[in-house]
């Protein structure tokens, strides 16, 4: 029998589109409980958006080069979970790029910067800039001009707030996604022992894959994104931080496992750190896993 979704909702956040389907008996129950998952995450869409000049991470970019900031302690541990994920992923994974993203204007019109520009950029990016207080819960940055961006790892962290609020208000089977590249699968749905994802249905591709998940996540990442061309050259927004180039790869990475803030985190990582990588991932983070997927088009 097909059932189709009790209630479906949809908000705008974090430059892209998150939205929900639950099932259940009860709509009304249903829809409060996914306008309130929704509203979380535009409430943290307003606290870690470093483009809104009123976001806590704004505050920090802003004042943590001369003082230490006060953050509350959730912000302080999914700083700190991004720290841990910098150290266990060789640094590929680093939430202080930004200064390169803005050197090659990826989110404009996109330019290519000199070598000199690029030598001088990567001595204010880099984990060990950043002092995180423990017992003060207050962030430090130890130069003006470094920076936090939370792009690779909030989407992730967002769904993870979402389906804590979804699952304290008792729904059993949901699917929700922050612009279709972090799922999380809460249950099943009718029907069916799991949600399946399908991924690699671009025009062109061979390969598409599909993946049942049950209470779990999954992060895919695209190094084109968004990017810019230059010479018939396309330059990407995921940046390899021990270069300070866009990584250029014909292949999209995907990261399944218990928890969205770390898929996120992770498809980004992998796909700087490649398929050599994958064995290191189960090891380091047990219950995750990860796939590479070529682009369509070789691309
Ligand atoms: P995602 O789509 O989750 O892979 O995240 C890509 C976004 O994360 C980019 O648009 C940048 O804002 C940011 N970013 C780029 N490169 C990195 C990196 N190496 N580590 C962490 N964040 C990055
Ligand atoms: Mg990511």
């Amino acid at each position: 029998m097909e059932h189709s979704p009790t209630v479906a909702l949809a908000a705008s956040a974090m430059a892209t589109r998150f939205e929900i389907v639950l099932y259940g008996d009860d709509p009304v129950r249903l829809r409060a409980a996914g306008e309130e998952a929704l509203a979380e995450i535009e409430r943290l869409d307003r606290q870690l958006s470093r483009f809104n000049p009123a976001s806590d991470v704004s505050w920090i970019n802003a004042r943590a080069a001369y003082e230490p900031v006060k953050v509350e302690p959730r912000l302080f541990w999914l700083l700190r979970r991004a720290a841990e994920i910098n150290k266990a992923t060789e640094g590929a994974f680093d939430i202080t790029v930004s200064p390169f993203i803005r050197i090659w204007d990826i989110t404009g019109a996109g330019r290519v910067p000199s070598l000199g520009e690029l030598m001088q950029t990567c001595a204010i990016v880099g984990m060990n800039h950043v002092r995180l207080d423990e017992s003060a819960f207050t962030v430090s940055l130890d130069a003006p001009g470094v920076e936090i961006d939370l792009g690779a790892i909030g989407k992730g962290y967002a769904v993870d707030c979402a389906v804590e609020i979804l699952r304290g208000a008792g729904i059993v089977s949901a699917l929700i996604h922050g612009g279709t590249s972090t799922v999380y699968a809460l249950g099943n749905p009718p029907d069916n022992d799991g949600w399946n994802i399908a991924i690699g249905r671009d025009e062109g591709t061979t390969q598409r894959l599909v993946f049942t998940l049950r209470d779990s996540s999954l992060s895919v990442s695209d190094p084109y994104g968004r990017f810019f061309e230059h010479d018939e050259q396309r330059y990407g927004h995921i940046i390899d931080p021990r270069t300070g180039e866009p990584v250029q790869c014909a292949t999209k990475a995907v990261v399944v496992g218990p928890s969205a803030t770390e898929t996120d985190a992770l498809s980004t990582a992998l796909l700087l750190l490649g398929e050599s990588w994958l064995p290191e991932l189960g090891v380091r983070f047990p219950g995750f896993s990860g796939t590479i997927l070529p682009l369509s088009g070789g691309r």
